[in-house]
């Protein structure tokens, strides 16, 4: 008979010298990649690497509404799917929707309208389809800058970009961009998602425990990631349009 070993292997997320299992320091960001415009059918589009997740966003609108009663008479109706492949994580996702992806759809719709000049476009619709192929911890807030990005490409007219983090607390102590294994074996998690130029915040959730001190400290890790994220999203929206400029440039 195989004998059940019943030892719980211990994580270490934090070495002696304060660096995270995946040679982090705890105020350093994953690298971020940012591309405009993959997709050719829809409106807008971008795709994100943050880390190992992989994301990629289409956005449709502002269009008719289908079915037509769910139409607003005074904004735009924004709907949103944030939706996991079954290859995206390592144990198979089933494909049908998790509360939790139902969840996500609302989080992230939330944390986008309020950028979204809604007031113009009554009676039309906005969608927004958020296709996770690779996760690693933090895809909410990795959705949310992809997105902004596809909505912007869509022409979509923004009061300011939309710019998320999450910031997490391992070993006690905070660190900024949690991946996945520190977000399950950690104590806790705090996505953030802010209009920058605006100040506003749009998103705040926590799971975990934190002190009023460390819910400050984790705003200031959050605002600085957070201008440096939004620096990657206009420059990724920028060479969209520089590659065009090039390319009519040459064609002339
Ligand atoms: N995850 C997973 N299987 C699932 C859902 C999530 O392995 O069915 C992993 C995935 O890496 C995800 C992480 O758990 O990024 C954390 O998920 P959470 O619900 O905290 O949302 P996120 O941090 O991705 O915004």
């Amino acid at each position: 008979m195989k004998k059940v070993s019943n030892i719980t292997e211990v994580i270490k997320l934090l070495d002696e010298n304060g660096i995270r299992s995946d040679g982090r320091r705890l105020d350093e960001m994953r690298k971020i990649k940012i591309e405009v415009g993959v997709l050719k059918n829809a409106d807008g589009s971008a795709y994100i690497e943050m880390g190992n997740n992989k994301i990629i966003v289409g956005v449709y609108g502002p269009k008719e509404v289908r079915p037509k009663h769910l139409a607003i008479p005074y904004k735009s109706l924004i709907r949103c799917r944030y939706e996991m492949m079954p290859f995206s994580v390592s144990d198979r996702k089933s494909p049908s929707p998790s509360r939790r992806e139902i969840e996500l759809s609302k989080a992230i719709r939330e944390a986008l309208e309020p950028a979204i000049f809604t007031e113009e476009f009554p009676r039309t619709m906005i969608e927004i389809f958020i296709e996770v192929l690779e996760a690693d911890g933090g895809t909410r807030t990795a959705s949310i800058n992809a997105a902004s990005v596809a909505l912007a490409d869509a022409g979509i007219p923004l009061r300011d970009l939309v710019t998320a983090i999450a910031i997490g607390k391992i070993d006690g102590k905070l660190a900024l961009d949690i991946n996945g294994i520190e977000d399950q074996y950690g104590d806790g998690d705090m996505p953030i998602a802010m209009m920058p130029q605006l100040g506003y915040v749009t998103l705040f959730q926590a799971d975990g425990i934190f002190t009023s001190e460390e819910i400050e400290k984790a705003f200031e890790m959050a605002k600085k990631a957070i201008w440096n994220i939004y620096e990657i999203q206009k420059k990724a929206l920028k060479s969209k349009y520089l590659q065009i400029v090039k390319e009519v440039d040459i064609n002339e």
